[in-house]
């Protein structure tokens, strides 16, 4: 679902690699924490899956695609099969929770008939279906956060990542978006989520990938944030 082979990413004028050598693999259904201190390539991850930053050596692979010779052209195309999800939520403010959620099925050029019927269900899920018409300024940051997840799998991505989605709120709130999360996975939706919050990796015990520099130094299958032995 995602392949990793030998990939080095250097940003130009940096000394460093942000990612180094990396070799991963992500097989379709598994929940991923990506975690790591500040500056050790969690972010970076997350931007090459996307093709939103290229690799200066090795080879991507996502969704059978070879990252590398997918044209500009057809980037927005492939980004279709990606949700993503960020710390800052990233609405539009302007626009109501309903049409937050439904412009990213009016983009790809969704039937109104389609937008009427996905978007409530989306918002179910996240339990804001009554909260359709509230503008983002007039929700509590969990709610955003609600919002942004339901925009990011309204159009059933193969694959969510989430960067640091619980970055902003407190720990009861981000256990209710970890329980979302826990769902959009059991439907079938490959997550990969960034954090450097132990409690919540610690509580999920699911994969995790810790980076060091750019370097991963563990993968383990049911593991906790830190070491466990
Ligand atoms: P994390 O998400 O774990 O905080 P990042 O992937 O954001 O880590 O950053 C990894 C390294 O790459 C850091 O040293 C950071 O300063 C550097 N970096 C990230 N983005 C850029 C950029 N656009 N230009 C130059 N250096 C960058
Ligand atoms: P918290 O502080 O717990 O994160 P808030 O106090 O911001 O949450 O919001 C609590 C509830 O009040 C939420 O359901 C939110 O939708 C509603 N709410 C918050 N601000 C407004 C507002 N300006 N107008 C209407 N409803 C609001």
């Amino acid at each position: 679902m995602i392949r990793f082979e030998n990939v080095t990413k250097k940003y130009s004028g940096t000394k460093r690699p942000a990612i180094n050598e990396m070799n991963l693999e992500v097989a379709r259904g598994e929940f991923v924490f990506l975690v790591g201190a500040s500056g050790s390539g969690k972010s970076t991850c997350l931007r090459l899956i996307l093709k939103e930053e290229k690799p200066s050596k090795g080879s991507i692979f996502v969704l059978g695609n070879d990252l590398g010779s997918i044209s500009s052209r057809k980037i927005p195309y492939f980004r279709r099969n990606l949700g993503v999800v960020f710390q800052d939520f990233r609405l539009l403010p302007n626009k109501t929770v309903f049409e937050n959620v439904a412009f990213t099925l009016q983009v790809i050029g969704k039937s109104r008939g389609y937008v009427q019927e996905a978007v409530p269900d989306v918002l179910k899920m996240v339990g804001l279906e009554n909260k359709a018409d509230r503008l983002p300024h007039e929700l509590s940051g969990g709610e955003q956060q609600r919002v942004a997840i339901a925009r990011a799998v309204v159009n059933k991505p193969q694959i969510l990542l989430a960067d640091e989605p619980t970055g902003n709120l407190d720990p009861a709130t981000s256990a209710g978006i970890m329980q979302i999360l826990e769902r959009i996975n059991a439907g079938g939706t490959t997550v990969l989520m960034a954090t450097h919050e132990a409690g919540i990796v610690d509580k999920m015990q699911r994969r995790v990938i810790e980076l060091v520099d750019g370097i991963i130094v563990r993968d383990e299958l049911e593991g906790g944030y830190g070491t466990t032995g």
